[in-house]
């Protein structure tokens, strides 16, 4: 039986990866195994009403067969997930009893329209696709709920429901994993503890590890600042290598802790290469296209206009990407470039997540007014596209241009590690490396 939970949470604290080690606990305590990973499924990070990662959870429980993995401790009890089940099920009258209180008791019912969803038939396939890179209409999602002869609970509008039905439809492609460490109780909300330098040590020896620590900045990019009961998220592609990084990693008390499978850093979110009719906003793409022009706004974030197939598009990156912007500001027209990400209504941007520079244009300034070769002045402008002349002794001169070396290369350039995109696929996932570490500011005295 599958158990999906969404939207219990808000920015004022809790979490619904929290209210899933409670429903692990409440049904292993009821005689039922957890069979596979527990999955946090993100979707689509550009609808308008999400609070901050739209995060889905999803369980699936059974009497547990063949093999068994050590994947958690939830206040001191070891959990593990089996490969396999009989044909036994949990009852859905009894596991909606089960779980009921459970929501009541960690959701925030000012901030948050929980929805609940069991199943023992996963939602088709197609709901995934359509929950990661669009926005999903709820009439289909209800129907798909009949479908599949389901049982739902929901709180409040209950909009909830769609990330458990789009959650639920996920079947693992690209996937990765995330160890979550939970604090304790009685301090949630206060200033968490923790040793960064063992987080900094974790991340460089652990290769198979990503996104914990920012070695660019020095910064600790895995612990939340939000009052949540998220101690941390280590995140990386091999289970048995988060634990080991779990036994690194030195912090405070932990209350519990978990490993979910998931599809962040997998870029599931992104549609390539649209067609006119399906480059709309609230989703993200992407696109390639040839500069235009490029500048900065007051505040530091700075925009390239692109010809591309979709039409002109008006890529940024603001300046909380920090010096990921500075990407931009080396570009000069005619340099060919591949942006990904999330296209905003109002103003009609595409918010840069990552992007490839895939080939660069010569850039040339002119050179200076030369001189008569008859009397030795400076010539002057002949007019525009006439080249120079002498007005004493009536000699021409061609405009003559020189070469300006690049100091930008191509490839992939990514946002510091802080900045990045749950789904976002990072450059250490894709084998790939950005070619210049720390980049400058063309212009600093036009950072503002
Ligand atoms: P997190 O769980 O990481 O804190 P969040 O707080 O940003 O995520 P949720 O609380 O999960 O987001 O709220 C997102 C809401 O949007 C949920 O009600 C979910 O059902 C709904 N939703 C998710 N994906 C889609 C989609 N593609 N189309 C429409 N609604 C969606």
């Amino acid at each position: 039986m599958i158990i999906a939970a969404d939207d219990t949470d808000s920015m004022r604290g809790n979490c619904t990866t929290f209210l899933a080690t409670e429903i692990i606990n409440a049904m292993i305590s009821e005689g039922w195994d957890l069979i596979g990973y527990p999955r946090l499924v993100r979707l689509n990070p550009a609808i308008p009403w999400k609070t901050r990662g739209n995060g889905a959870l999803v369980m699936e429980f059974g009497k547990g067969t063949g093999e068994k993995e050590f994947i958690g401790n939830i206040e001191g009890k070891d959990v593990f997930i089996f490969e396999s089940k009989t044909d036994e099920e949990p009852d859905m009258d009894f596991i909606r009893k089960l779980i009921s209180p459970l929501v009541e008791k960690f959701h925030d019912p000012d901030y948050s329209d929980p929805g609940i969803l069991i199943t023992e038939t996963r939602p088709d396939y197609s709901f995934y696709q359509r929950g990661v890179t669009r926005v999903m209409p709820r009439e289909d999602v209800e129907k798909e709920i009949i479908r599949i002869g389901a049982s739902k609970m929901e709180w409040g509008i209950g909009r909830g429901i769609i990330g458990c039905v789009c959650g639920s439809a996920w079947i693992p492609k690209d996937r990765t994993f995330e160890l979550l460490a939970y604090r304790c109780p009685d301090k949630w909300g206060t200033k968490r503890t923790y040793d960064a330098k063992s987080i900094a040590e974790a991340e460089r020896t652990i290769g198979s590890s990503f996104n914990s620590f920012d070695f660019r900045h020095g910064n600790v990019a895995m612990v939340p600042a939000t009052p949540c009961p998220v101690m941390y998220g280590f995140r990386g592609d091999i289970p048995s290598d988060l634990i080991r990084g779990h036994d690194l990693i030195k912090t405070e008390k932990q209350y519990r802790w978990l490993i979910f499978e998931t599809n962040q850093g997998t870029d599931d979110h992104i549609i390539k290469d649209p067609t006119p009719e399906e480059f709309i906003p609230d989703s993200s793409y992407s696109v390639e296209g040839r500069v235009v022009s490029v500048r900065r706004i007051h505040g530091g974030h700075t925009f390239v206009d692109l010809e591309t197939d979709v039409g002109t598009v008006t890529a940024g990156i603001y300046a909380q990407a920090e010096e990921f912007r500075f990407v931009l500001d080396w570009l000069v027209k005619g340099d060919v470039i591949r942006v990904l990400g999330e296209l905003r209504k109002e103003p009609r941007t595409l918010n840069v997540e990552k992007l490839l520079i895939v080939s660069l244009a010569e850039d040339r300034v002119k050179d200076p007014n030369p001189l008569c070769p008859g009397c030795g002045k400076r010539m002057e402008s002949a007019g525009k596209d006439s080249g120079y002349r002498c007005r004493k002794c009536h000699t021409k001169a061609p405009v003559t241009y020189r070469a300006v070396s690049r100091k930008i290369v191509c490839g992939w350039y990514e946002p510091p590690t802080e900045s990045r995109r749950h789904l976002s696929k990072p450059l250490k996932r894709m084998g790939e490396e950005q070619p210049l570490g720390m980049l400058l500011c063309r212009n600093p005295n036009n950072d503002d």
